[in-house]
């Protein structure tokens, strides 16, 4: 078989995503690699591919029990002898797994870091051809990353350990410069192929929301969004707490999922919503780290991460199968504040007192960088990939501010105003005191700070308060302002804002603020043309996915690892019957369809007789 065989009989793909392909034809030439890809790119088909090729066995390393398992029933269910090692598992089952092991059973082993300089695994690794070393997660390996786990260190010394050395590949989400940069030195990658891709998930709508009610907008959302699997992500226990309880109260089927819960009931939350019991997760940031479920629709945060890293990250587990998926994000600056707090408690005691410092600075940068995403009126999507250092267009069309019509509102005379106070008030005050200042409020800061007294006070009495707050929140996005980080952040003038003041007819500044009416129009009318071309006979959608779950829960396993969503949609507009129809389908592979085939298809004969629906109507798709 060759890897194009490969990808469609085992795993049910006609081709590969961007990146995949020359990242195996990288490992298969034998060159070690870095796949850069986020999650939800495909990174496992990028090492899977070429271990079924190699010869000999290759061993992965994963920091995640949940993820291993996960990854291994899957393979299990696509025919490949896959098996996993890590400490769920027991004496007996860690016996009987070596024994296989050794006699070549395995092609692909996942392992625990922990226990690759085991005893029992080194003289297992003696006695067997090792081809290919994946690194999943690799970014566990670098103190810069999230996530930094000692273990890893470990890969090196093992790989050490190995007679001839074998290709190595290292995969992660986490592309800063930092990180790569560890992932290359410590587990010194000769010549690697490095590809950084996928950043761009398109399927993926974002949106910004600022309700007044949290609690109100989510609920207005569950109410048009029925029978959806998503994810809502809170910053602390108590906001989970309070959110599962309300939605519980409203009769939703969901879950909660925090560290303060015991394992036995987070391993039954996990379970109820992976197999889709229980289709709606409430959690903190706790939960997600190696959940590959499919078919989650939406992700709505609920309160605002601590950066684009991590947002980008938990929004990026809606919408895997590649329909369209919605990450939705509520503002409220409290939760600017929440994190301030949360970072400047950080400490770490590895590290000395500047080293610290540092860390806490750049966090806060981060933070920053996340607040503004808030903020923007440009494109969301391209936003976040310059974050992470891709180019994007300037218009995606499918994210709230793309889909919003703005209207440009000329503000360089507010801007000068705001400008002058902050500059001649000797750049120490906060947003609420210039903004006061300007505005000519006549509160206590004012009296305190003496403001009154200041030439620019009350320059802009005609602006309401509000939109004197908007155009300094555009200010800071824009660079003619920046807020200092601490626990009493000040404005200062940045470059953009020096430039300004120097120049005597300035570059016009302009506000681009949302048309309420039209917006939320053109949403709704996009809505419509996206769900009238999901699929084409909804009502065999829904008996298919009922004929999934059951067969899940017969065989313990989640429903996507039968077939996704996307798989089922497919169905239920081109009705495939015979095996060569059935395999023409996104996600049938050989081993699929002698498994699940036969029964699929007969509920799609059965529905095309029940409803006199002819083979030639549907073809013409
Ligand atoms: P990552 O490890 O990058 O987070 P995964 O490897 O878990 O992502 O893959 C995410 C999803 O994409 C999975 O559901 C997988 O089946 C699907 N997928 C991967 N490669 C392809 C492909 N070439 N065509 C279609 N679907 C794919
Ligand atoms: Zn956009």
């Amino acid at each position: 078989m060759d890897k194009f065989e490969i990808l469609k009989q085992i795993f049910g793909y006609d081709t590969f995503r961007e990146g995949q392909e020359e990242l195996v034809d990288s490992s298969l030439s034998g060159r070690d690699v870095l796949g850069i890809m986020p999650t939800g790119a495909g990174k496992s088909i990028c090492f899977q591919v070429p271990a079924l090729l190699f010869p000999g066995i290759t061993i992965v390393v994963s920091p995640l029990i949940s993820l291993m398992k996960d990854q291994v029933s899957a393979l299990n269910a696509a025919g490949v002898h896959a098996a996993y090692i890590n400490s769920s598992l027991t004496e007996g089952q860690y016996r009987k797994a070596m024994e296989l092991a050794r006699q070549g059973r395995y092609k692909i082993i996942y392992v625990a870091p922990e226990r690759l300089m085991t005893d029992s695994f080194l003289s297992l690794i003696q006695a067997v051809e090792i081809s290919m070393v994946a690194v999943d997660e690799a970014h566990c390996i670098s103190q810069w990353g999230q996530d930094f786990r000692p273990s890893y260190l470990k890969i090196v010394d093992f790989i050490s350990q190995l007679s001839k050395r074998p290709v190595i590949g290292a995969y992660t989400a986490t592309a800063t410069k930092a990180v790569r940069e560890d992932i290359l030195c410590i587990l010194g990658l000769r010549d690697p192929k490095v590809m950084v891709t996928g950043y761009d998930r398109k399927n993926l709508y974002f949106a910004v929301e600022k309700p007044k009610d949290k609690t109100g907008a989510l609920l207005e959302y569950l109410r048009k969004n029925p029978e959806k699997s998503g994810i809502i992500y809170c910053s602390t226990r108590k906001t989970v707490e309070e959110v599962h309880e309300t939605l519980l109260g409203e009769g939703y089927p969901a879950v909660r999922y925090h560290a303060g819960l015991s394992d036995k009931e987070k391993k039954e939350n996990q379970e109820d919503f992976i197999y889709d019991r229980k289709p709606i997760m409430v959690a903190t940031n706790a939960f997600g780290m190696g959940i590959d479920k499919s078919n989650v629709r939406f992700v709505i945060h609920y309160n605002m991460p601590k950066d684009i890293e991590s947002y980008y990250q938990e929004a990026g587990r809606a919408g895997r199968d590649g329909e369209p998926g919605e990450c939705i994000l509520y503002y409220k600056a409290q939760d600017v504040k929440m994190n301030e707090f949360l970072i400047q408690q950080q400490g770490n005691e590895e590290l000395d007192f500047e080293e610290q410092a540092l860390i806490r600075e750049r966090n806060l940068e981060r933070l920053r960088k996340m607040t503004f995403y808030c903020f923007t009126n440009e494109c969301l999507r391209e936003y976040i990939l310059r974050y992470f250092g891709e180019c994007g267009g300037n218009y995606c069309g499918n994210c709230k501010n793309c889909l919003t019509e703005f209207e440009d509102l000329n503000v360089t005379e507010e801007t000068r105003s705001i400008l002058e106070l902050v500059r001649s008030t000797g750049e120490r005050y906060g947003i609420v005191a210039v903004c006061d200042g300007v505005h000519g409020a006549k509160t206590e800061k004012v009296r305190q700070f003496g403001l009154e007294a200041n030439p620019h006070y009350g320059e802009l009495k005609g602006t309401a308060t509000a939109r004197i707050r908007q155009i300094i929140n555009d200010l800071l996005v824009k660079d003619y302002l920046v807020l200092t980080s601490g626990n009493y952040p000040v404005l200062k003038l940045g470059e953009k804002g020096r430039e300004f003041l120097k120049t005597e007819s300035p570059k016009p500044v302009v506000l681009k603020l949302p048309k309420q009416q039209e917006r939320e129009e053109s949403r709704s009318k996009k809505q419509k043309r996206k769900a009238g071309g999901e699929t084409r006979y909804p009502q065999l959608f829904e008996i298919l996915r009922q004929k999934r779950y059951q067969m899940a829960q017969k065989a313990h396993i989640p429903p996507y690892i039968i077939f996704s969503d996307k798989t089922l949609r497919e169905m239920s507009t081109y009705l495939p019957v015979s095996q060569e129809e059935m395999l023409e389908i996104n996600g049938v592979g050989n081993n699929k369809y002698q498994k699940y085939g036969k029964v699929f298809s007969d509920i799609i004969k059965e529905f095309m007789e029940e409803n006199h629906i002819e083979k030639e109507q549907s073809v013409d798709l």
